[in-house]
């Protein structure tokens, strides 16, 4: 029936966020802080280093990014 399929595609939607299989390893509180970054864009709030070369990064970064830059942030998946 296309009637259902339209929600269970909504209800994909809706839990995305949710249900937490996409960061598990962060406290209630952690995620608070972080999900005020998370919907920043990654060049706002450049108020922080990059933990491997020191350059600016972005709040985004430093909670998404590993503290990291993109490069190094990139480099450092690449390697592992
Ligand atoms: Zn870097």
């Amino acid at each position: 029936m296309s009637n259902e399929e339209k929600i269970s595609e909504n209800q994909e939607e809706d839990t995305f966020w949710e249900d937490g299989s996409f960061i598990e390893s962060v406290s209630a509180e952690e995620m608070k802080e972080k999900e005020k970054t998370i919907h920043k864009k990654h060049d706002e709030d450049m108020n922080f280093n990059c933990k491997e070369c020191n350059k600016k990064i972005s709040a985004h970064n430093k909670d998404w990014h590993n503290e990291m830059c993109d490069d190094c942030f990139n480099k450092f998946f690449e390697s592992h």
